[in-house]
Order: structure tokens, then C-alpha cells, then sequence
């Protein structure tokens, strides 16, 4: 038989979704023991608290608004992956650069980590893609 679901799955898989957002007790807890799960589950993953900041977010948000929501690692490309705002000084190296636009540059996970731990080597091409990157988002402004 061809891919894809009969009409009848999708409605067997609505109505379960529909009965899982219900607020119920059973939901309820349900959903709190989820949240709790990844609650612990990021701090296992040890996420700094320094980037839970609204400053952080925004800085990392306009990045990737600027980078077009792509890695910009050249020959790279991806959109439809874990996107990352990687400091081009790191963050240690320059606290004044932290919230900086034109210190971010937006990379896809896979990127980030072939970079991090070699941040220095890549300092000139990611400033020279930026730079256009940068220009680019005027002009586009400009138009409007
Ligand atoms: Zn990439």
C-alpha cells in the first residue's frame, strides 16, 4: 500500500491528540512530569544560566533573523536543523562583544561543534560573511 495515513488513522490520531491536551487530572500530572523531565534534562545537559537571559535570547534571535535562519559555515547551508548563534570572539574572550550583532554569526549544530574548540581560526571568514550578511539586511531594509 502507498505512504501515508487513511483518513480514519488521522482521525484515530486527532482524537487522541484532542484527548491529550484535555485538562484533566491525569493530563495534569502527566504534563508536569514531563516538564520536570526536561527541566533536568537541559541541566544535564548543562545549560549556562548566563544564556537564559532575555538579552541572550534576543541577541541570538536577531542572528539568525540576519543569517536568514541558515548556517553560515561555507558549503553548509542548512535551515531544517538545530540552528546555533555562535560568538565569533568567544564569549569569554570579550564580555563588551556578548549581545554584539556583528560578533554572532548563526550555525547549524553539526558547524558549531566542527568550530568550537578552533573558534580563532575561523574569526576572519565568519567577520567577512557577517560583514555581507550585514549589508545585505540594509539593502533589504532599504527596499521596503
Ligand atoms: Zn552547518
Amino acid at each position: 500500500m502507498a505512504a501515508g495515513r487513511t483518513a480514519s488513522q488521522n482521525a484515530k490520531k486527532r482524537a487522541k491528540r484532542a484527548k491529550s491536551t484535555l485538562r484533566t487530572e491525569e493530563n495534569r500530572v502527566r504534563l508536569t512530569k514531563a516538564r520536570a523531565r526536561t527541566i533536568k534534562k537541559k541541566k544535564s545537559f548543562g545549560i549556562r544560566p548566563e544564556y537564559d537571559t532575555t538579552e541572550y535570547k534576543e541577541w541570538s534571535r536577531a542572528v539568525k533573523v540576519r543569517d536568514g535562519f541558515k548556517c553560515q559555515f561555507p558549503n553548509c547551508g542548512k535551515t531544517r536543523c538545530t540552528l546555533h548563534s555562535h560568538h565569533i570572539i568567544r564569549w569569554v574572550d570579550a564580555p563588551h562583544l556578548r549581545y554584539v550583532l556583528s560578533n554572532g554569526i548563526c550555525l547549524c549544530k553539526r558547524c558549531h561543534d566542527r568550530v568550537t574548540g578552533a573558534e580563532n581560526l575561523y574569526v576572519g571568514v565568519f567577520s567577512m560573511i557577517v560583514y555581507q550578511n550585514t549589508l545585505n539586511q540594509i539593502n533589504r531594509n532599504n527596499e521596503r
